[in-house]
Formats: structure tokens, sequence, C-alpha cells
């Protein structure tokens, strides 16, 4: 039986602009086949498994041609797999889909196409230039400036292109915009209509240049602007002043290391997406269940304990997740006051149907014993279940309070073995502005996996940590610590963030 392929738009850059037919693309396939200008953030939603191919089609540089892209995808399908080929912007709009199509077709083999939102569009409008505006510009053309005017074998006609007063929109055509100008100039256009070049639109690294049909050439061999970008002709332009939006954002530019578990990671990335910046997903910890039995003998009792104290979010998930191994009824905990570091662990425990009792006003361990010490009777059992490497100072203080305390690690804490290689390619390549650490355990593993001798690839960066007991442990790991919240939550971080880029 033959596969299927999908030919899905991965959309401009920014990897939120895809569709959600085309999410689901990427979900079910066997093969994904992605280019240069898809963002390979999207591969995350491909199942485990899935082989991932980069056809990388950078200018001069083509990994594979195009006809053996198409072949294949063709070549994957006839083995029976599920293809999904992920192309930058629309994979009809300059993006060859239909040759791939063509090729699916000749073959009998099935697929579908999934638009995608367009460079062409969606570039100008994270610029603030809208494509068509009320008494502005009543049409839109999208041109490849690929075509060397000047060349005989052309297929653009620049008199007719010479007399439109809609906007126009080139793509690929940086190389070429000398030709292109001058040739739209020689044909009717105003040489004073606006023009703006827009280069890695939707991504931290938006730029973009304005200047007319005369000048603008100049401008962009003196700045040496670069691809990926499209050339923006006419009045609609000048709406940038007032409507751009984007880099107006207050992280925009910013890359952020976000060094979480992969599954907690989101949470802090989508505030910093959502501000602006770019998150790197780069987890230096990786939690796993706790294989030893010996903690069941605690967790068979449990109802026997008067306190069970939550210090983190994963210690309220591995706890339940325990019970339910265990086959032991959560109906067994009635008993107990519940207490909770902070109000995300507060959340966890509520989200479970439990009412917690007690959280501190600052969410530390410190502050734990403050709220409990009038309340803990001596003798009382305390059930703390938490991870392996945290503080021992809550347990102690209990104790000294005549508390019967029964620490057990119910999760682990490890260095994710897999892209540990990658960091310091992350942090060059990807050039990171923020690292930021929300645990002492992700900047301890971060300074491990980097390496002493490494070191040097971090002075320039900005350093954030989530509290002073994180802070600390920067400090004492020989780092530089630029941003401590104060209130020791994601969002607090992130506020701590957005304050220190106010102050630069
Ligand atoms: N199918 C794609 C276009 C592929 S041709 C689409 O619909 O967007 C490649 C050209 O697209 C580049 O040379 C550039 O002109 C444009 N392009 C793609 N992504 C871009 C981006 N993020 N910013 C600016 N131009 C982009």
């Amino acid at each position: 039986m033959n596969g299927k392929v999908y030919l899905v738009g991965a959309g401009p850059g920014d990897y939120r602009l895809i569709t959600l037919k085309g999410i689901d693309a990427i979900k079910k396939a066997d093969v994904i086949l992605y280019d240069r200008l898809a963002n390979p953030k999207l591969l995350d939603y491909g199942r485990d498994g899935a082989e991932l191919i980069y056809v990388g089609k950078a200018p001069n540089a083509h990994t594979l041609n195009q006809e053996e892209i198409s072949r294949l995808i063709l070549d994957k399908a006839l083995e029976g797999k599920i293809v999904t080929r992920l192309k930058g912007g629309d994979p009809f709009v300059f993006g060859r889909g239909g040759e791939e199509a063509a090729l699916l077709f000749e073959n009998n083999v099935e697929f579908e196409i999934v638009p995608g939102i367009t460079s062409a569009i969606s570039v100008p409008a994270y610029a603030g230039i809208p494509v068509t505006h009320r008494n502005v510009s009543s049409s839109f053309h999208i041109i490849t400036g690929h075509e060397d005017p000047t060349k005989e074998d052309k297929s653009l006609d620049y008199e007719v292109l010479g007399k439109l007063n809609g906007t126009l929109i080139f793509l690929m055509g940086i190389k070429n915009i000398g030709n292109i100008c001058t040739n739209l100039i020689k044909n009717g256009q105003s040489p004073n209509r606006p023009v703006a070049v827009i280069r890695r639109g939707t991504t931290s690294e938006q730029d973009i240049l304005k200047g007319t049909l005369e000048t603008i050439e100049t401008r962009v061999k003196e700045t040496g602007f670069k691809n990926p970008a499209i050339i923006i002709v006419g009045e609609v332009v000048n709406l940038s002043e007032e409507l751009a939006w984007f880099t107006k954002k207050p992280l925009f530019g910013k890359r952020v290391l976000v060094t979480r578990t992969r599954k907690q990671a989101s949470k802090l990335s989508k505030l910093i997406e959502d501000l602006g910046g770019e998150a790197i997903e780069f987890p230096t910890i990786k939690i796993v269940e706790n294989e030893d039995k010996s903690i069941d003998e605690y967790l068979k009792s449990v109802e026997n304990y008067k306190w069970i104290i939550f210090t983190s979010v994963n210690g309220v998930k591995y706890f339940f997740e325990r019970l339910k191994e265990l086959k032991i009824d959560i109906r067994k905990i009635h008993g107990a006051s519940l207490c909770a570091i902070g109000p995300a662990t507060k959340d966890e425990l509520t989200s479970r149907g439990f009412i917690v009792d007690h959280v501190p006003v600052e969410y530390r361990a410190e502050a734990i014993v403050d709220i409990l010490k009038d309340k803990i009777s001596a003798g009382d059992n305390i059930l703390l279940p938490r991870a392996d490497i945290a503080r021992t100072l809550l347990s102690e203080e209990l104790v000294k309070l005549g508390a019967n305390v029964d620490n057990i690690s119910i999760y682990k804490t490890v260095i994710p073995e897999e892209n540990r290689n990658d960091l310091e390619d992350i942090l060059i390549n990807q050039n990171i502005d923020i690292i930021t650490f929300t645990s002492s355990s992700t900047a301890k593993n971060f300074y491990k996996i980097l390496g002493e001798d490494n070191l040097k690839t971090i002075e320039d960066k900005t350093i954030a940590a989530i509290g002073p007991i994180t802070g600390q442990t920067v400090k004492e790991l020989g780092l530089k610590l630029d941003i401590e919240a104060s209130d020791y939550s994601i969002p607090g971080l992130v506020d701590a963030i957005l304050e220190y880029m106010r102050r630069e």
C-alpha cells in the first residue's frame, strides 16, 4: 500500500504561524522533510521516532536539488510511509510545491496540500505594513525577484509592472534589487515610491530597511542587507511608522535560553514568546521516577501523616503517580493538612481536587517553617515527598520542632544525555542573550554540561535566576548573576528580566 503525502506550509518563521491542520500532519508523519525556512521548532510536534530529513535549500548550497527532493518524497510514500513535507510560508507560493504534487499525481500517490501563511503578506504585517489599505492601495502583486529583468528569456513583463499602482511584493529579490528598481522606474514607476526590505520577518532577527525605488539599492549595499528578505514597494510602506508593533515588544530581538525540563519549559517559553522574545529550550535536567521500592512503605501508611508538605510541582505529580501505581486510594489522605511551597505547587494540588491548607508568602523552605511552627506539635508525623537533591533545611527545622519527619525522594533529577554536546553550539551560533535558571540544579547541570573550559562562551550573556537560592548557586559556581527575581515564580522571573531590560 502506498503512503500519503502532506505538503504543508510552515509559515514565515514564527513557529506559531502554522495551521492546526499543519500541526496534525506533523503529528501523523513517519517522515518529515523540512527546509531552511521552516522553523525547526515545529519538529518538536512530531512523534518520537519520526524520521527527520533536512533538505535545506540555502541559496547556492543545495543539499538536494528539487528533482531529488521530489523523488525522495515519492520514494518514502511508495514505501508506505506518511510523509509530511514542511515548506516555508505557503507551499504553492514560490515553493515548488506544484512540482512535488505533480510527481505524486503521476505515480498515483495520494496527497493533500495544507496551505500556509506566506511571507509575502505576513512579513509586512509583522512590520506594520498592510498590503492593501483603503485609499492607498487596492491590490497587491507577488512577484519573483529571482529573474534578471535584463535577460532575454525573462517571463515577467516590466512594462506591465511599471504601470501597477498597487503594492508590489518581490520574493527572492535582494541580490537583484538594483535591476528590479531600475526597471520599475524605467517603465513608469516614480523614483520616489517608498520601498522597504524586510529580512527574517516574524522572527527575533526581523530587520527592516526603508528607502525609495531610487535609494534602496545603495542602502541595501551599504548595510550589507541579506536574504531571506522580501522587497515591498508602495505607499503602504509609510504606514509602518505608526503600525509597527512586533519590534516594539519588550523582549523583541532577545534570545532566551530555557534550561528547565522539557515538560516544564513551555510555561516560561510561552511567556517569553508573548513578550516578543525567542525561547530556546535546552533542558539541563530531566526528572525521573525514583525506582527505589523502599519509599513505598511510607506511602502504604500515608493515612498516618498529620502533615504532607509539597515543595515542588513535580513532587505532587510523582507522589500521586506513585500512589496510583501502588493502588493506594487517595481518600486515605483525608486526615492530613496539606502545605504547598508556592502557588504553582498549590495549583497542582488544587487541580487534583485538594484544598491546600497552607502556602507561605515567600516561596521557600524557611517560610514554610515560619508559618507552621505554631501549628505543629511535638510528635506530629510529617511526610515530605521531594527530589533526591532537595535542600535538607526544611526537615532539619521541622525535626527541631519535635516532629517525626519522613523525607522521601519521590523523584530524581538527572542530566539528560541527549543533545548534551550541542550546548556550546547553541550558545554561540544561536546568539543567546539571556540564560535562565529556574532551580539550583538547572544551574549546576548547565555548568557541568558546558564544562569549566568553555565558560568564556557565556561571558557576554545575561544570567537570570528565579530566586535567591538559585542565585546563590549561580554565584557559587563562579558565574556572574545579573538578574535575581524577588517573587520566586516563573512570572516573577519574567518580570525581573523585563525590569532589567528597562534599566539597561
Ligand atoms: N513559499 C515561501 C516563499 C519561498 S521563496 C512563502 O510563501 O513565503 C523564498 C523567499 O521567501 C525568500 O527569498 C524571501 O524573499 C521570502 N521569505 C521567506 N521567509 C521570509 C522571512 N521570514 N522574511 C523575509 N522574507 C522571507
